[in-house]
């Protein structure tokens, strides 16, 4: 009796590696309806983020601050006016981000994908 014993390149099915591929998160549309930011990402998931609760969340060292050696989280001094939360523009960066460009002149924060789809469960 032999049976049952596997082959090497068994181990690593051609499958399981298309999967791996396929897990990348990208973006597969992004539209503004009203004020908030529609995003379809590749894995059919869609994600509507008020464009206030976008601005509030700001990853730029600006608006996020910076910490010190201490953890003490230094903040810009950026004031929030009603066209913060209006959007002039929005691009894709570098297939990993997006990079919103508001109103009020204001436009260094890249939201990478992952920190978009660790924000959508926060959006009631
Ligand atoms: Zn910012």
């Amino acid at each position: 009796m032999s049976g049952g014993q596997v082959t090497p390149h068994n181990l690593f099915p051609s499958t399981i590696m298309a999967r791996m591929t396929s897990m990348q998160l990208g973006l597969e549309n992004m539209t503004i309806i009203g004020n908030e930011l529609a995003l379809r990402w590749t894995d059919g998931i869609e994600s509507y983020f008020p464009l206030e609760f976008l601005r509030k969340r700001c990853p730029c060292a600006l608006c996020a601050g910076e910490k010190d050696i201490l953890n003490n989280v230094y903040r810009g001094t950026l004031a929030l006016v009603p066209g913060s939360f209006q959007l002039k523009r929005c691009s894709v960066v570098g297939g990993y981000g997006i990079q919103p460009e508001w109103m009020d002149g204001h436009g260094s924060g890249i939201y990478s994908f992952s920190y978009l789809r660790s924000l959508d469960p926060e959006v009631a």
